[in-house]
């Protein structure tokens, strides 16, 4: 279970439900087994979508701020005709020769700062994460991982084992290091502090005999609760990593691909060039497709000593809906109407911020925000109740977000990149809605 999810999971007997919406949670249940879960106190079913909007089976339109990977929009047609035309032509593997998936590298990368000269592919987030472990690993001979104490990198063996937002009932390996995510809401010297824990991370493993490896987080910590600010803040981690003989992998599953407005790459906000960058998510905006780009330099050990074969990583059908996601975001000019909107959504929350005290801190970058909700204002109190009738309650008003940090009282707000400032205006109205009625 994933923070997002466990902020707002579906609680079974806890509400009514409609006899159709009930009976399919049974099915469910029974088919797919104990370990799903799903959002919201009543459920949604969804059987279409089309750029914000998402339909329900009695055509029911809802606005989706939340979900990211249908970055671009849902059933972008630029994308659904790419996969149709590859996919009826030719469905291979890296195995083979194939351009378009060196076209797609090369575009890529030069995307990102020179130093990061390779770029390989996966199906999934937890996929490229894992991947990239193994390459830093293998170049530092370390085995040590800090991460923040929030933080969701995926699910496998090794990955979970470095995701604490999965939970006390996931075990975290004996070789991983937590540190508090840098809250400008609550500290005056993030930049310091977080320096300092890292810092402190760093001796611990050392104390325990644990080489450090690596320091992986995403720019904008996205489930400790969307910190966007200052930049530059983990400027002083990563140099600490690095004089340790560890790397930075960036983790942009969740805030690359324009995410956060100004740059492509979540860590381009910062300052900082990554030693490795994994990415996911809107990369295929709905096709599974994931990479790892690294430095060619910490890369070459494992490549060395590696034989790389992932047989949907990179297939011809991936590349080419990867690459109509790129046209995509430059045709439409994505980066700019992400920091457009987002600006503008994130000023609509900071005045209903100043008629509902609930809302104690409104932050994030591009079009991707975090609404931290407290039940006192003073004392920054987490709410994480109040954050839950909220999110359940915007439901009820068809628009989709969720939540996320550690106290769970922060609403994650993830539109998608074509999101107008008419759909953010029509969100605040509903938000307004929401609150008026909880105060
Ligand atoms: N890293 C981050 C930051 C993520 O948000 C996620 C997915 N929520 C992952 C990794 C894992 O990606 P996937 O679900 O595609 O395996």
């Amino acid at each position: 279970m994933t923070q997002e999810a466990m902020v707002n999971a579906f609680v079974e007997g806890a509400v009514e439900l409609d006899e159709t919406t009930a009976g399919m949670i049974a099915r469910r249940k029974r088919l797919l087994g104990p370990a799903y879960r799903l959002m919201y106190e009543r459920p949604l079913h969804f059987v279409r979508g089309e750029g914000v909007w998402l339909f329900d089976p009695d055509g029911n339109a809802y606005l989706d701020a939340y979900n990211n990977v249908t970055s671009i929009g849902h059933c972008h047609p630029t994308v659904v005709e790419a996969i149709r035309d590859q996919v009826g032509r030719l469905a291979t593997n890296t195995r083979y020769l194939h351009g378009a998936v060196l076209d797609y590298a090369e575009r890529l990368l030069a995307t990102m700062p020179d130093q990061i000269g390779h770029l390989m592919f996966t199906c999934t987030g937890s996929d490229a994460n894992d991947l990239a472990v193994r390459i830093a690993q293998s170049y530092t001979g370390g085995k040590g991982i800090i991460v923040t104490e929030t933080a969701y990198h995926g699910i496998t063996q090794a990955v979970s084992e470095f995701s604490p937002s999965l939970g006390p009932n996931v075990d975290l390996g004996v070789h991983v290091r937590c540190v508090p995510a840098p809250d400008s809401y609550r500290s005056a010297d993030v930049a310091g502090e977080f320096t300092a824990a890292v810092e402190a991370a760093i001796q611990d493993l050392k104390r325990h005999g644990i080489k450090p490896a690596l320091f992986i987080c995403d720019g904008i910590f996205a489930s400790d609760g969307v910190f966007d600010a200052p930049a530059g803040v983990i400027r002083g981690a990563v140099e600490a990593i690095r004089a340790a003989g560890g790397v930075y992998i960036a983790d942009e599953v969740q805030c690359g691909f324009g995410r956060t407005g100004e740059a492509m790459w979540g860590f381009q906000r910062h300052g900082v060039i990554p030693d490795i960058v994994t990415m996911g998510k809107p990369m295929g905006n709905g096709y599974p497709v994931a990479g790892v780009a690294a430095r060619p330099e910490v890369l070459a050990d494992f490549g060395r000593k590696a034989r790389y074969f992932n047989t949907f990583g990179g297939n011809a059908v991936a590349v080419a809906a990867a690459a109509a996601v790129l046209d995509v975001i430059e045709d439409e000019g994505l980066l700019a109407n992400a920091t457009d909107v987002g600006a503008y959504l994130k000023d609509g929350y900071r005045q209903l911020a100043t008629r509902y005290p609930v809302i104690g801190d409104v932050r994030g970058a591009g079009l991707f925000l975090g609404v931290e909700i407290v039940s006192d204002p003073v004392a920054k109190t987490p709410d994480a109740a109040t954050a839950t009738r909220i999110i359940n309650g915007l439901r009820d008003e068809h628009v989709l977000i969720s939540g996320c940090a550690k106290a769970a009282n922060v609403l994650k707000i993830r539109p998608p990149l074509v999101f107008s400032r008419e759909n953010a205006a029509q969100m605040l109205e509903k938000c307004a809605r929401v609150l008026s009625r909880l105060a």
